[in-house]
């Protein structure tokens, strides 16, 4: 294997020059032709190990990762370095998903991403037999097992393509490394050789640190004061996020808050605040962190406990990805058992109220019993539970687990860009009745910066446009929607929005099935990994990063900086203070001799010959006639 040329590739594309642990190994082991599992943690740069790979290949690398956002993230920035890559998830509408396609097959693109649900519609399993595939990625891989904390049905899909492309090999990433799941990985996807390449979990820089405390809150506030430099604040719920922040900034501490709910202008404006540093301390759910790339986070805080110890590694491991001191402070209190046993509950509600969802959402999207094959919807969460009088939570899980069992594909937030088609011809574009000067300097400036718009919708951003001509975006939006008025163009402004695909048509609920695997023993493996950070939480026995790389069986010394070990050793010193002590006294009362001294102190023959020759090597005693004495001046 020709290790200059994937060096090369690496320098011509991303400007690095060297590779990160392991990173090299996976890219070499998929040149050579082997399906490949890479564990690497987050933030380990698993991306690289397959866009190398793919880019030193002739055809094109298909990859499936779960998130609509991510897939965006990756694919904008591969064409930032100049590389072909293109997208498809169910967000689009159908004629771009032909566009799409058609693309792969003619354009010679080097990457497609796409999400696991596609893999069951037909028209794209066709399409993609006249594709050129050199390698399939699955990213997350994780979420293909039952066992990961995220396991999506539609990942059981992969195995069919596989089947389409018997000879290409997968590139399988994820940096969730159970054994449990590591089997799943390879037995799903079919892998032609167990060939698994990981990188140690340890996070030798990170400080792992639970403290019970009764008083969360406060123990924030002076954990935050005793520390310095970013932090990054984990709680479950939305609202909490911004209480949090504002007690925070209330108390002196530059904060902000961060979640889901917010616009997408919004999060971003507070990530680039917080990545450049304007702001110290981002208060968020776990929607904070996916793609977000920060080295120097000195300290991850959770108030709240997550499901797992996968989730809690993750997120904890935000921190300190410079290879700085940093730490992860988990804050427990006797409160969060029942909580986080009660989430248990949560998670599987009763069958019946399953299959009531069920029926209820497609009475809500208006499809009739037998219909909906192949179909997707919107659909309105919010107005779908105050309708029906749901919490947002119940029925979330509710479609969660729906999905699970097959009945229906629960996609969430998928955004959707922003597109216009221009229906007029050219010649009567430039005499469009009621346009405002500004209307017309930004429509100028649409009509310049994009082409094909008279032929086919095309993906607009007016952020860029309002940035690009001095115009505040609203004016962009007003004249876009005037335009549209007026039947100049069509435009289809962008929204987020949860989607709902059905791989098979409605049932009766009789006929609704709740496999076992899903149900029961998928409740039975939530209780499992529930247990595990209970365990972690509360236990103050054993190594906390021992027990965390145990969980991804791996076997680790202590780390001798978690609060358990720094405990530990601390007993230690102050075991060692009382041998010194112990002999000091004696010897200020006479002089003794060594046998005298290990008769009298209670300690091991070995510890007092240690403690000797380090009282003497400092100067404290020395001895004479063969009896120790203190070095009285
Ligand atoms: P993961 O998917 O493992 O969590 P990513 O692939 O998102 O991690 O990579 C995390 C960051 O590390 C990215 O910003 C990426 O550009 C950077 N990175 C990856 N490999 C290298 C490398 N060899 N040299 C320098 N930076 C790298
Ligand atoms: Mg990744």
């Amino acid at each position: 294997m020709d290790e200059e040329l994937i060096y090369s590739t690496l320098k011509e594309y991303w400007g690095y020059d060297s590779f990160r642990e392991k990173q090299l190994d996976i890219i070499k082991s998929a040149l050579n032709g082997y399906d490949t599992l890479g564990l690497l943690p987050t933030g380990g740069g698993k991306s690289i190990t397959f866009q190398v790979s793919g880019m030193m290949a002739d055809g094109m690398t298909i990859v499936i990762t779960p998130l609509i956002s991510l897939m965006k993230d990756q694919v904008d920035n591969l064409r930032t370095r100049h590389i072909k890559a293109i997208y498809i998830h169910s967000g689009l509408k159908y004629y771009e998903i032909k566009n799409a396609i058609d693309k792969c097959i003619y354009g010679n693109y080097k990457f497609l991403y796409i999400s696991p649900e596609r893999l069951s519609s037909e028209t794209f399993i066709d399409a993609l037999r006249h594709m050129n595939v050199s390698y399939i990625v699955v990213d997350e891989a994780h979420c293909i097992s039952q066992w990961g904390f995220d396991f999506r049905p539609s990942y059981l899909k992969i195995a069919t393509i596989r089947d389409l492309f018997p000879n290409v090999p997968i590139i399988a990433l994820t940096a969730t490394a159970t054994k449990e799941v590591v089997n799943d990985i390879v037995n799903n996807l079919q892998f032609k050789k167990h060939n698994i390449i990981r990188k140690s979990f340890r996070r030798e820089n990170i400080s792992y640190i639970v403290r019970q405390s009764e008083d969360k809150i406060g123990k924030l506030l002076s954990i935050l004061n005793k520390s310095v430099g970013t932090g990054i604040v984990y709680v479950r719920s939305r609202n909490k996020t911004k209480q949090i922040a504002k007690y925070l900034v209330d108390e002196g501490i530059s904060a902000d808050y961060y979640h889901a709910g917010l616009s997408n202008e919004e999060k971003q404006d507070k990530q680039d605040k917080w990545k450049r540093g304007e702001i110290r301390v981002i208060v968020a759910t776990n929607a904070f962190g996916m793609g977000i790339d920060k080295s120097d986070v000195r300290i991850v805080v959770h108030l709240d406990i997550p499901n797992s110890i996968e989730e809690y590694y993750q997120e904890a491991g935000r921190a300190g990805r410079d290879c700085l001191k940093s730490y992860a402070v988990l804050l427990a209190s006797p409160r969060d058992k029942a909580i986080l046993r009660r989430r248990i509950e949560e998670a599987f509600p009763p069958k019946e109220a399953l299959s009531e969802i069920y029926v209820r959402v497609c009475n809500f999207l208006d499809l009739g019993l037998g219909a909906g094959y192949d179909k997707i919807f919107e659909f309105n969460l919010a107005l779908f539970c105050q309708t029906f009088n749901y919490k947002p939570v119940v029925v979330h899980n509710a479609l969660k687990l729906l999905t699970q069992c097959g009945h229906l594909e629960y996609i969430e937030e998928v955004e959707t860009q922003s597109r216009i088609l221009i229906l007029e011809d050219k010649d009567s574009l430039y005499n469009i009745p009621g346009m405002q000067p500004y209307m017309d300097e930004i429509f100028e400036g649409v009509l310049r910066n994009y082409t094909g718009l008279f032929s086919d919708y095309v993906f607009i951003d007016e952020y860029a446009i309002a940035y690009k001509y001095g115009y505040k975006v609203e004016q962009v939006f007003e004249t876009l929607i005037y335009l549209s008025r007026q039947h100049v163009i069509q435009y289809i402004p962008k929204k987020r929005t949860p989607y709902i695909y059905f791989a098979q048509s409605r049932i009766e609920p009789k006929y609704l099935e709740y496999p076992k695997n899903v149900y029961e023993e998928g409740k039975a493996r939530l209780e499992k990994r529930i247990n595990s950070i209970i365990h972690y939480a509360f236990s103050d026995d054993q190594c906390r990063e021992q027990m965390m790389t145990s969980y991804f069986n791996e076997e680790s010394e202590r780390c001798r900086h978690c609060d358990v070990c720094v405990e530990k050793l601390n007993k230690v010193k102050d075991k060692t203070k009382d041998i010194y002590e112990g002999i000091l006294y004696r010897l200020s009362l006479k002089p003794n001799t060594k046998e005298e001294l290990i008769d009298n102190l209670n300690f091991k023959e070995s510890q007092i010959i240690e403690a000797l020759r380090f009282l003497i090597d400092e100067g404290h005693i020395c001895v004479i006639d063969g009896k120790y004495s203190t070095n009285k001046d």
